[in-house]
Protein backbone atom coordinates (compact mmCIF):
# COMPACT_ATOMS: atom_id res chain seq x y z
CA UNK A 1 0.00 0.00 0.00
CA UNK A 2 1.37 3.37 -0.91
CA UNK A 3 1.43 6.07 2.41
CA UNK A 4 1.78 10.17 1.38
CA UNK A 5 4.93 11.61 1.59
CA UNK A 6 4.18 12.66 4.99
CA UNK A 7 3.98 8.75 6.73
CA UNK A 8 7.39 8.18 5.04
CA UNK A 9 8.72 10.75 6.73
CA UNK A 10 7.45 9.82 9.82
CA UNK A 11 8.68 6.24 9.34
CA UNK A 12 11.91 7.63 8.69
CA UNK A 13 12.50 10.11 11.24
CA UNK A 14 11.89 6.90 13.47
CA UNK A 15 13.93 4.59 12.03
CA UNK A 16 17.37 3.67 14.26
CA UNK A 17 18.97 1.51 11.48
CA UNK A 18 22.02 -0.75 13.00
CA UNK A 19 25.13 -0.92 11.07
CA UNK A 20 27.18 -3.62 13.04
CA UNK A 21 27.83 -6.24 11.15
CA UNK A 22 25.50 -9.70 11.37
CA UNK A 23 27.87 -12.83 11.82
CA UNK A 24 26.75 -16.04 13.08
CA UNK A 25 23.21 -14.90 14.24
CA UNK A 26 24.56 -11.69 16.07
CA UNK A 27 25.07 -8.48 15.30
CA UNK A 28 28.56 -7.20 16.12
CA UNK A 29 31.42 -4.35 15.59
CA UNK A 30 34.45 -5.14 13.16
CA UNK A 31 37.13 -7.02 14.76
CA UNK A 32 39.14 -3.72 14.89
CA UNK A 33 36.20 -1.59 16.24
CA UNK A 34 36.68 0.64 12.62
CA UNK A 35 33.62 2.22 11.39
CA UNK A 36 32.56 4.39 8.53
CA UNK A 37 29.47 6.17 8.08
CA UNK A 38 26.66 5.67 5.47
CA UNK A 39 24.63 8.86 4.28
CA UNK A 40 21.33 9.54 2.72
CA UNK A 41 22.49 10.44 -0.87
CA UNK A 42 19.38 12.98 -1.53
CA UNK A 43 19.96 15.20 1.47
CA UNK A 44 23.86 14.17 2.94
CA UNK A 45 22.54 13.48 6.46
CA UNK A 46 24.24 10.42 7.69
CA UNK A 47 22.37 7.75 8.83
CA UNK A 48 24.39 5.31 10.38
CA UNK A 49 27.76 4.23 11.66
CA UNK A 50 28.66 0.98 9.76
CA UNK A 51 31.34 -1.48 10.77
CA UNK A 52 34.16 -1.03 8.65
CA UNK A 53 35.01 -5.34 7.58
CA UNK A 54 38.44 -6.57 6.91
CA UNK A 55 39.64 -9.88 6.18
CA UNK A 56 39.43 -10.97 9.96
CA UNK A 57 35.86 -10.18 9.73
CA UNK A 58 35.99 -12.23 6.64
CA UNK A 59 37.68 -15.19 7.88
CA UNK A 60 35.12 -15.39 11.45
CA UNK A 61 32.13 -15.24 8.64
CA UNK A 62 32.74 -17.69 6.69
CA UNK A 63 33.77 -20.09 9.97
CA UNK A 64 30.42 -19.22 11.15
CA UNK A 65 29.25 -20.30 7.69
CA UNK A 66 31.56 -23.14 6.84
CA UNK A 67 30.85 -24.23 10.92
CA UNK A 68 26.97 -24.34 9.79
CA UNK A 69 27.21 -26.03 7.06
CA UNK A 70 28.83 -28.88 7.91
CA UNK A 71 26.64 -29.08 11.22
CA UNK A 72 24.26 -29.56 8.60
CA UNK A 73 20.76 -27.89 10.46
CA UNK A 74 20.35 -26.13 7.56
CA UNK A 75 22.07 -27.49 4.77
CA UNK A 76 20.90 -31.06 5.28
CA UNK A 77 17.43 -30.55 6.59
CA UNK A 78 14.63 -31.99 5.07
CA UNK A 79 13.94 -29.32 2.02
CA UNK A 80 10.53 -28.76 3.67
CA UNK A 81 12.02 -27.51 6.83
CA UNK A 82 13.92 -25.25 4.44
CA UNK A 83 11.39 -23.88 2.13
CA UNK A 84 8.73 -23.31 5.53
CA UNK A 85 11.56 -20.89 6.56
CA UNK A 86 12.20 -19.47 3.63
CA UNK A 87 8.27 -18.94 3.39
CA UNK A 88 8.51 -17.19 6.58
CA UNK A 89 11.21 -14.70 5.40
CA UNK A 90 8.71 -13.80 2.76
CA UNK A 91 6.20 -13.01 5.36
CA UNK A 92 8.19 -10.80 7.57
CA UNK A 93 10.05 -8.62 4.39
CA UNK A 94 6.04 -8.05 3.45
CA UNK A 95 5.41 -7.22 6.83
CA UNK A 96 8.40 -5.05 7.40
CA UNK A 97 7.89 -3.74 3.82
CA UNK A 98 7.02 0.27 4.64
CA UNK A 99 9.85 -0.02 7.18
CA UNK A 100 12.54 -1.90 4.70
CA UNK A 101 11.68 0.38 1.85
CA UNK A 102 12.36 3.42 3.78
CA UNK A 103 15.44 2.41 5.13
CA UNK A 104 16.57 1.55 1.74
CA UNK A 105 15.11 4.98 -0.39
CA UNK A 106 17.52 7.28 2.35
CA UNK A 107 20.31 4.77 2.19
CA UNK A 108 20.12 4.61 -1.56
CA UNK A 109 18.80 7.43 -2.84
CA UNK A 110 16.45 5.67 -4.60
CA UNK A 111 12.78 6.90 -5.04
CA UNK A 112 9.78 5.11 -2.74
CA UNK A 113 7.95 3.68 -5.45
CA UNK A 114 10.92 1.61 -6.38
CA UNK A 115 11.97 0.80 -3.22
CA UNK A 116 8.03 0.01 -2.32
CA UNK A 117 7.66 -2.67 -5.79
CA UNK A 118 10.98 -4.17 -5.23
CA UNK A 119 10.56 -4.28 -1.56
CA UNK A 120 7.04 -4.74 -0.93
CA UNK A 121 6.71 -7.21 -4.10
CA UNK A 122 9.51 -8.46 -5.56
CA UNK A 123 11.84 -9.49 -2.61
CA UNK A 124 9.49 -11.52 -1.01
CA UNK A 125 8.48 -12.92 -3.64
CA UNK A 126 12.41 -14.21 -4.28
CA UNK A 127 11.77 -15.79 -0.95
CA UNK A 128 8.63 -17.44 -1.72
CA UNK A 129 9.51 -18.73 -5.37
CA UNK A 130 12.83 -20.14 -4.48
CA UNK A 131 11.32 -21.61 -0.69
CA UNK A 132 9.08 -23.41 -3.21
CA UNK A 133 11.54 -24.84 -5.52
CA UNK A 134 14.04 -26.53 -2.48
CA UNK A 135 11.20 -29.67 -2.38
CA UNK A 136 10.76 -29.68 -5.90
CA UNK A 137 13.95 -29.76 -7.76
CA UNK A 138 15.38 -32.89 -8.59
CA UNK A 139 18.40 -35.10 -10.07
CA UNK A 140 18.55 -37.92 -12.57
CA UNK A 141 18.99 -41.35 -13.13
CA UNK A 142 20.91 -41.96 -16.14
CA UNK A 143 19.72 -44.17 -19.06
CA UNK A 144 22.13 -46.84 -18.17
CA UNK A 145 22.33 -50.46 -19.11
CA UNK A 146 21.41 -53.87 -16.65
CA UNK A 147 24.57 -53.62 -14.86
CA UNK A 148 24.51 -50.63 -13.23
CA UNK A 149 22.27 -47.71 -11.95
CA UNK A 150 23.71 -44.46 -12.87
CA UNK A 151 22.28 -41.53 -10.28
CA UNK A 152 23.06 -37.86 -11.23
CA UNK A 153 22.73 -35.50 -8.27
CA UNK A 154 23.41 -32.01 -7.16
CA UNK A 155 24.59 -31.21 -3.83
CA UNK A 156 24.70 -27.79 -2.02
CA UNK A 157 28.35 -26.19 -2.87
CA UNK A 158 29.02 -25.18 0.78
CA UNK A 159 29.50 -21.63 1.75
CA UNK A 160 28.73 -18.79 -0.98
CA UNK A 161 29.71 -15.33 -0.96
CA UNK A 162 27.88 -12.69 -2.63
CA UNK A 163 29.19 -9.40 -3.53
CA UNK A 164 26.29 -7.25 -4.02
CA UNK A 165 25.60 -3.49 -5.78
CA UNK A 166 24.43 -0.23 -4.98
CA UNK A 167 21.76 0.37 -7.61
CA UNK A 168 19.37 -2.51 -6.26
CA UNK A 169 20.56 -3.36 -2.68
CA UNK A 170 17.83 -5.49 -1.40
CA UNK A 171 16.63 -7.07 -4.40
CA UNK A 172 20.23 -7.83 -5.29
CA UNK A 173 20.73 -9.63 -1.87
CA UNK A 174 17.15 -11.75 -2.42
CA UNK A 175 18.45 -12.99 -5.49
CA UNK A 176 21.37 -14.10 -4.16
CA UNK A 177 20.50 -15.44 -0.97
CA UNK A 178 16.73 -16.82 -1.80
CA UNK A 179 18.28 -19.36 -4.10
CA UNK A 180 21.63 -19.87 -2.53
CA UNK A 181 19.96 -21.05 0.84
CA UNK A 182 16.94 -23.09 -1.05
CA UNK A 183 20.07 -25.24 -2.05
CA UNK A 184 21.21 -25.12 1.69
CA UNK A 185 24.31 -23.30 1.29
CA UNK A 186 25.45 -20.86 3.86
CA UNK A 187 26.03 -17.19 2.89
CA UNK A 188 28.61 -13.94 3.23
CA UNK A 189 27.45 -11.05 2.17
CA UNK A 190 28.94 -7.91 1.30
CA UNK A 191 26.91 -5.44 0.42
CA UNK A 192 28.16 -1.87 -1.45
CA UNK A 193 30.00 0.34 1.08
CA UNK A 194 27.24 3.23 0.27
CA UNK A 195 24.09 0.96 0.73
CA UNK A 196 24.37 -1.71 3.50
CA UNK A 197 21.38 -1.05 5.79
CA UNK A 198 18.54 -2.78 4.23
CA UNK A 199 20.90 -6.03 3.91
CA UNK A 200 21.70 -5.74 7.24
CA UNK A 201 17.95 -5.76 8.58
CA UNK A 202 17.07 -7.98 6.10
CA UNK A 203 19.53 -10.17 7.80
CA UNK A 204 18.09 -9.73 11.01
CA UNK A 205 14.83 -10.43 9.98
CA UNK A 206 15.85 -13.56 8.43
CA UNK A 207 16.99 -14.96 11.59
CA UNK A 208 13.69 -14.36 13.25
CA UNK A 209 12.22 -16.14 10.72
CA UNK A 210 14.65 -19.25 11.45
CA UNK A 211 17.58 -19.50 9.46
CA UNK A 212 19.70 -20.94 12.13
CA UNK A 213 22.88 -19.05 13.05
CA UNK A 214 25.83 -19.17 10.96
CA UNK A 215 23.91 -19.43 7.73
CA UNK A 216 23.91 -16.16 6.90
CA UNK A 217 26.43 -13.12 7.31
CA UNK A 218 26.67 -9.95 6.53
CA UNK A 219 29.91 -7.79 6.33
CA UNK A 220 29.42 -4.37 5.16
CA UNK A 221 33.01 -3.16 4.15
CA UNK A 222 34.61 -1.45 1.55
CA UNK A 223 35.78 -3.81 -1.78
CA UNK A 224 39.22 -3.05 -1.91
CA UNK A 225 39.23 -4.80 2.22
CA UNK A 226 35.68 -6.96 2.98
CA UNK A 227 35.42 -7.43 -0.91
CA UNK A 228 38.74 -8.69 -1.76
CA UNK A 229 38.82 -11.01 1.49
CA UNK A 230 35.85 -12.52 0.41
CA UNK A 231 37.48 -13.14 -3.58
CA UNK A 232 40.66 -14.69 -1.86
CA UNK A 233 39.25 -16.39 0.56
CA UNK A 234 40.32 -20.24 0.37
CA UNK A 235 37.14 -21.58 2.45
CA UNK A 236 34.30 -19.60 0.05
CA UNK A 237 32.90 -22.10 -2.85
CA UNK A 238 31.49 -20.36 -4.66
CA UNK A 239 31.36 -16.03 -5.48
CA UNK A 240 28.40 -14.50 -6.94
CA UNK A 241 29.10 -10.44 -8.15
CA UNK A 242 26.99 -8.05 -9.22
CA UNK A 243 28.76 -4.54 -10.04
CA UNK A 244 31.48 -3.24 -12.79
CA UNK A 245 32.96 -5.30 -15.34
CA UNK A 246 36.31 -4.17 -14.29
CA UNK A 247 36.06 -5.44 -10.63
CA UNK A 248 34.43 -8.70 -12.34
CA UNK A 249 37.72 -9.50 -13.48
CA UNK A 250 39.35 -8.73 -10.16
CA UNK A 251 37.00 -11.93 -9.09
CA UNK A 252 37.90 -14.04 -11.88
CA UNK A 253 41.65 -13.31 -10.72
CA UNK A 254 41.20 -14.07 -7.11
CA UNK A 255 39.82 -17.18 -7.54
CA UNK A 256 42.94 -17.94 -9.77
CA UNK A 257 45.17 -16.47 -6.98
CA UNK A 258 42.96 -18.87 -4.26
CA UNK A 259 41.23 -22.20 -4.26
CA UNK A 260 39.67 -21.70 -8.03
CA UNK A 261 36.26 -20.75 -6.59
CA UNK A 262 33.15 -20.76 -8.84
CA UNK A 263 32.74 -17.00 -10.06
CA UNK A 264 29.26 -16.28 -11.29
CA UNK A 265 29.17 -12.51 -12.81
CA UNK A 266 26.56 -10.48 -13.63
CA UNK A 267 28.07 -6.99 -15.14
CA UNK A 268 27.45 -3.73 -16.70
CA UNK A 269 26.23 -3.16 -20.28
CA UNK A 270 25.69 -0.52 -22.87
CA UNK A 271 22.43 -2.17 -24.06
CA UNK A 272 20.53 -0.74 -27.18
CA UNK A 273 16.42 -0.12 -27.61
CA UNK A 274 16.02 -0.29 -31.79
CA UNK A 275 12.77 0.91 -33.17
CA UNK A 276 12.65 -0.38 -36.60
CA UNK A 277 10.48 1.74 -39.51
CA UNK A 278 7.39 -0.25 -39.08
CA UNK A 279 7.09 0.39 -35.27
CA UNK A 280 3.76 1.92 -34.15
CA UNK A 281 4.86 5.53 -32.43
CA UNK A 282 2.37 5.56 -29.93
CA UNK A 283 2.54 6.10 -26.24
CA UNK A 284 3.43 2.59 -25.36
CA UNK A 285 6.40 2.86 -26.98
CA UNK A 286 7.56 6.15 -25.54
CA UNK A 287 6.97 5.08 -22.06
CA UNK A 288 8.91 1.82 -22.72
CA UNK A 289 12.04 3.89 -24.04
CA UNK A 290 11.52 6.19 -21.04
CA UNK A 291 11.68 3.45 -18.90
CA UNK A 292 14.13 1.79 -20.35
CA UNK A 293 16.70 4.72 -20.43
CA UNK A 294 15.82 6.70 -16.92
CA UNK A 295 14.28 3.85 -14.56
CA UNK A 296 16.21 4.39 -11.31
CA UNK A 297 18.02 7.49 -12.60
CA UNK A 298 19.63 5.19 -15.36
CA UNK A 299 21.72 3.66 -12.71
CA UNK A 300 20.76 0.01 -13.91
CA UNK A 301 23.06 -2.35 -15.61
CA UNK A 302 20.47 -2.76 -17.83
CA UNK A 303 19.47 0.50 -19.19
CA UNK A 304 18.45 0.65 -23.08
CA UNK A 305 21.16 4.16 -23.36
CA UNK A 306 21.56 3.36 -26.92
CA UNK A 307 18.14 3.92 -28.81
CA UNK A 308 18.56 3.08 -32.25
CA UNK A 309 15.74 4.54 -34.16
CA UNK A 310 14.75 4.26 -37.89
CA UNK A 311 15.43 7.05 -40.04
CA UNK A 312 12.21 8.50 -40.41
CA UNK A 313 11.37 8.04 -36.95
CA UNK A 314 14.05 10.02 -35.67
CA UNK A 315 12.10 13.51 -35.46
CA UNK A 316 8.67 12.54 -34.03
CA UNK A 317 10.48 9.88 -31.49
CA UNK A 318 12.97 12.56 -30.28
CA UNK A 319 10.22 15.16 -29.74
CA UNK A 320 8.01 13.16 -27.83
CA UNK A 321 10.88 10.89 -25.70
CA UNK A 322 11.90 14.79 -24.80
CA UNK A 323 7.92 15.76 -23.49
CA UNK A 324 7.69 12.85 -21.87
CA UNK A 325 10.91 13.09 -19.71
CA UNK A 326 10.03 16.42 -19.52
CA UNK A 327 7.08 15.21 -17.42
CA UNK A 328 9.28 13.11 -15.02
CA UNK A 329 9.76 14.91 -11.19
CA UNK A 330 13.28 14.97 -9.52
CA UNK A 331 13.10 15.25 -5.90
CA UNK A 332 12.94 14.11 -2.59
CA UNK A 333 12.86 10.28 -3.10
CA UNK A 334 10.59 9.84 -0.30
CA UNK A 335 8.06 11.46 -1.54
CA UNK A 336 5.79 9.31 -4.00
CA UNK A 337 5.49 11.54 -6.79
CA UNK A 338 8.94 11.58 -7.41
CA UNK A 339 10.30 9.65 -10.25
CA UNK A 340 13.54 10.28 -9.82
CA UNK A 341 16.04 10.42 -7.29
CA UNK A 342 19.67 10.80 -6.41
CA UNK A 343 22.77 9.61 -8.17
CA UNK A 344 24.23 7.66 -5.43
CA UNK A 345 27.27 9.64 -4.62
CA UNK A 346 28.94 13.38 -5.73
CA UNK A 347 31.66 11.61 -7.16
CA UNK A 348 29.25 9.05 -9.11
CA UNK A 349 27.25 12.88 -10.03
CA UNK A 350 30.63 14.21 -11.41
CA UNK A 351 31.22 10.82 -13.52
CA UNK A 352 28.12 11.58 -15.44
CA UNK A 353 28.20 15.01 -15.97
CA UNK A 354 32.22 14.71 -16.95
CA UNK A 355 30.16 11.97 -19.55
CA UNK A 356 27.55 14.49 -20.83
CA UNK A 357 30.41 17.26 -21.27
CA UNK A 358 31.95 14.91 -23.79
CA UNK A 359 29.00 14.39 -25.68
CA UNK A 360 28.85 18.02 -26.25
CA UNK A 361 32.65 18.09 -27.06
CA UNK A 362 31.81 15.33 -29.53
CA UNK A 363 29.63 17.14 -31.14
CA UNK A 364 25.76 15.55 -30.31
CA UNK A 365 23.22 17.46 -30.07
CA UNK A 366 21.60 17.69 -26.24
CA UNK A 367 17.97 18.76 -26.80
CA UNK A 368 17.44 18.40 -22.97
CA UNK A 369 18.80 18.20 -18.93
CA UNK A 370 22.71 18.58 -18.62
CA UNK A 371 22.18 20.91 -15.86
CA UNK A 372 25.02 20.48 -13.33
CA UNK A 373 23.73 23.20 -11.06
CA UNK A 374 20.96 21.12 -8.67
CA UNK A 375 21.95 20.88 -5.54
CA UNK A 376 22.78 17.74 -4.16
CA UNK A 377 23.70 14.66 -6.23
CA UNK A 378 20.85 14.91 -8.60
CA UNK A 379 21.45 15.12 -12.43
CA UNK A 380 18.35 16.24 -14.93
CA UNK A 381 16.96 13.32 -17.58
CA UNK A 382 19.54 14.16 -20.49
CA UNK A 383 19.00 13.79 -24.24
CA UNK A 384 21.31 13.58 -26.60
CA UNK A 385 20.42 13.41 -30.80
CA UNK A 386 22.89 12.70 -33.51
CA UNK A 387 24.79 10.55 -31.69
CA UNK A 388 27.12 8.17 -33.72
CA UNK A 389 28.48 5.24 -33.16
CA UNK A 390 32.22 6.09 -32.19
CA UNK A 391 31.05 8.81 -29.14
CA UNK A 392 32.08 8.04 -26.05
CA UNK A 393 28.82 8.28 -24.99
CA UNK A 394 27.61 5.39 -27.38
CA UNK A 395 30.43 3.29 -25.90
CA UNK A 396 30.82 3.57 -22.80
CA UNK A 397 28.43 2.52 -19.75
CA UNK A 398 27.82 5.57 -17.91
CA UNK A 399 25.05 4.48 -15.55
CA UNK A 400 23.15 7.66 -14.86
CA UNK A 401 19.96 9.55 -16.92
CA UNK A 402 22.26 10.19 -20.53
CA UNK A 403 20.12 8.65 -23.04
CA UNK A 404 21.71 9.46 -26.67
CA UNK A 405 19.66 9.00 -29.94
CA UNK A 406 21.03 7.55 -32.65
CA UNK A 407 19.51 7.27 -36.27
CA UNK A 408 19.50 4.08 -38.72
CA UNK A 409 18.56 3.47 -42.14
CA UNK A 410 17.96 -0.34 -41.79
CA UNK A 411 17.41 -3.75 -39.63
CA UNK A 412 20.92 -4.88 -40.96
CA UNK A 413 22.79 -1.04 -40.14
CA UNK A 414 20.88 -1.39 -36.55
CA UNK A 415 22.19 -4.79 -35.91
CA UNK A 416 25.42 -4.01 -36.70
CA UNK A 417 25.51 -0.64 -34.42
CA UNK A 418 23.91 -2.87 -31.93
CA UNK A 419 26.85 -5.69 -31.77
CA UNK A 420 29.28 -3.14 -31.62
CA UNK A 421 29.87 -3.45 -27.91
CA UNK A 422 32.62 -5.59 -25.68
CA UNK A 423 28.84 -5.91 -23.43
CA UNK A 424 26.22 -8.22 -24.11
CA UNK A 425 23.63 -7.65 -21.15
CA UNK A 426 20.39 -6.76 -22.83
CA UNK A 427 18.20 -5.05 -25.92
CA UNK A 428 14.94 -3.96 -26.73
CA UNK A 429 13.74 -4.56 -30.09
CA UNK A 430 10.09 -2.72 -31.66
CA UNK A 431 8.53 -3.87 -34.54
CA UNK A 432 5.56 -5.07 -36.07
CA UNK A 433 6.99 -7.93 -37.93
CA UNK A 434 7.09 -11.18 -36.57
CA UNK A 435 10.01 -12.10 -38.71
CA UNK A 436 12.02 -9.30 -38.17
CA UNK A 437 11.30 -9.57 -34.51
CA UNK A 438 12.82 -13.35 -34.08
CA UNK A 439 15.28 -12.65 -36.82
CA UNK A 440 16.67 -9.45 -33.78
CA UNK A 441 15.98 -11.47 -31.13
CA UNK A 442 17.80 -14.77 -32.47
CA UNK A 443 21.07 -12.42 -34.20
CA UNK A 444 21.54 -9.91 -31.17
CA UNK A 445 24.23 -11.13 -28.92
CA UNK A 446 22.93 -10.93 -25.50
CA UNK A 447 21.22 -12.61 -22.34
CA UNK A 448 17.74 -10.97 -22.35
CA UNK A 449 16.32 -9.49 -25.57
CA UNK A 450 12.76 -7.80 -25.50
CA UNK A 451 10.48 -7.50 -27.74
CA UNK A 452 7.73 -4.64 -28.21
CA UNK A 453 8.44 -3.45 -24.50
CA UNK A 454 11.38 -2.79 -22.33
CA UNK A 455 11.58 -5.79 -19.81
CA UNK A 456 14.63 -7.77 -17.80
CA UNK A 457 11.22 -10.46 -17.75
CA UNK A 458 10.51 -11.84 -13.95
CA UNK A 459 11.30 -14.00 -11.50
CA UNK A 460 11.42 -17.34 -13.92
CA UNK A 461 13.37 -16.41 -16.40
CA UNK A 462 17.06 -16.05 -15.87
CA UNK A 463 19.01 -12.70 -16.08
CA UNK A 464 22.37 -12.64 -17.55
CA UNK A 465 24.80 -11.12 -19.98
CA UNK A 466 27.18 -12.11 -23.16
CA UNK A 467 30.40 -10.81 -23.81
CA UNK A 468 32.13 -8.80 -20.95
CA UNK A 469 28.78 -8.22 -19.34
CA UNK A 470 28.76 -11.53 -17.20
CA UNK A 471 29.69 -15.07 -16.99
CA UNK A 472 27.74 -18.33 -17.60
CA UNK A 473 26.32 -17.78 -14.39
CA UNK A 474 22.62 -16.25 -14.55
CA UNK A 475 20.38 -14.77 -11.82
CA UNK A 476 17.05 -15.69 -11.71
CA UNK A 477 15.16 -18.64 -12.65
CA UNK A 478 15.60 -22.22 -11.47
CA UNK A 479 19.01 -21.60 -13.43
CA UNK A 480 19.76 -19.54 -10.35
CA UNK A 481 20.39 -22.84 -8.49
CA UNK A 482 23.23 -23.68 -10.38
CA UNK A 483 25.40 -21.29 -8.52
CA UNK A 484 24.95 -22.68 -5.73
CA UNK A 485 24.64 -26.24 -6.32
CA UNK A 486 27.35 -28.98 -7.71
CA UNK A 487 27.14 -32.32 -9.14
CA UNK A 488 27.29 -35.56 -8.48
CA UNK A 489 27.66 -38.95 -10.31
CA UNK A 490 26.92 -42.11 -7.89
CA UNK A 491 27.95 -45.19 -10.41
CA UNK A 492 26.29 -48.30 -8.90
CA UNK A 493 27.06 -51.55 -9.77
CA UNK A 494 24.38 -54.19 -9.67
CA UNK A 495 24.37 -58.01 -10.37
CA UNK A 496 20.88 -58.47 -11.10
CA UNK A 497 19.75 -57.88 -14.61
P1 LIG B 1 31.85 -1.83 -8.33
O1 LIG B 1 31.94 -2.89 -9.32
O2 LIG B 1 33.06 -1.07 -7.97
O3 LIG B 1 31.24 -2.40 -6.96
C1 LIG B 1 30.38 -3.53 -6.87
C2 LIG B 1 30.74 -4.29 -5.61
O4 LIG B 1 32.10 -4.74 -5.70
C3 LIG B 1 30.66 -3.44 -4.35
O5 LIG B 1 30.22 -4.22 -3.28
C4 LIG B 1 32.10 -3.02 -4.18
O6 LIG B 1 32.43 -2.67 -2.87
C5 LIG B 1 32.84 -4.27 -4.58
N1 LIG B 1 34.21 -3.98 -4.95
C6 LIG B 1 34.73 -2.83 -5.44
N2 LIG B 1 36.05 -2.95 -5.63
C7 LIG B 1 36.39 -4.20 -5.25
C8 LIG B 1 37.62 -4.91 -5.18
N3 LIG B 1 38.78 -4.35 -5.55
N4 LIG B 1 37.60 -6.19 -4.73
C9 LIG B 1 36.45 -6.76 -4.34
N5 LIG B 1 35.26 -6.13 -4.36
C10 LIG B 1 35.22 -4.87 -4.82
O7 LIG B 1 30.74 -0.82 -8.76
P2 LIG B 1 30.60 0.67 -8.23
O8 LIG B 1 29.61 0.61 -7.19
O9 LIG B 1 31.86 1.32 -7.85
O10 LIG B 1 30.11 1.34 -9.56
C11 LIG B 1 31.04 1.59 -10.63
C12 LIG B 1 30.40 1.25 -11.94
O11 LIG B 1 30.07 -0.14 -11.96
C13 LIG B 1 29.09 1.93 -12.20
O12 LIG B 1 29.26 3.22 -12.66
C14 LIG B 1 28.49 0.99 -13.20
O13 LIG B 1 29.04 1.26 -14.46
C15 LIG B 1 28.92 -0.36 -12.73
N6 LIG B 1 27.93 -1.04 -11.89
C16 LIG B 1 27.19 -2.02 -12.44
C17 LIG B 1 26.20 -2.62 -11.70
C18 LIG B 1 25.34 -3.68 -12.26
O14 LIG B 1 24.22 -3.83 -11.82
N7 LIG B 1 25.84 -4.49 -13.18
C19 LIG B 1 25.90 -2.25 -10.34
C20 LIG B 1 26.79 -1.24 -9.80
C21 LIG B 1 27.75 -0.66 -10.59
P3 LIG B 1 32.26 -1.15 -2.33
O15 LIG B 1 31.16 -0.53 -3.08
O16 LIG B 1 31.91 -1.39 -0.95
O17 LIG B 1 33.56 -0.51 -2.52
Amino acid sequence: MTLSHADYQAIASKLKPNGQAFIDGAFCDAADGEKFETTNPASGDVLAEVAHCKAADVNRAVAAARRAFNEGTWSRAEPEERKEVLLQVAKLVREHAHELAVLESIDAGKTINDCMEEIGVEVPKFFQWYAELADKTFGKVANTGPGALGLVIQEPIGVAGAILPWNFPLLMAAFKIAPALATGCSAVIKPAEQTPLSTLRLAELMHEAGVPAGVINVIPGYGETAGQAVGLHSDIDTVSFTGSTEVGRMFMRYSGDSNLKVVGLELGGKSPFIVLGDAVMDDDLIDHAAMAAFWNGGQNCSANMRQLIAAPLVEEFSSRIVDRVRAFKLGDPLDPATDIGSMITRDHKELVMRYIQSGLEDGASKIMGGNSELPGHFIEPTVFQNVTPEMKIAREEIFGPVLGIMSVNSAEEALTVACDTDYGLHATVFTQDIDQAIHMARSLPCGTVSVNGYSEGDIKTPFGGYKQSGSLARDNGTEALEQYLQTKTIWIQTKAG
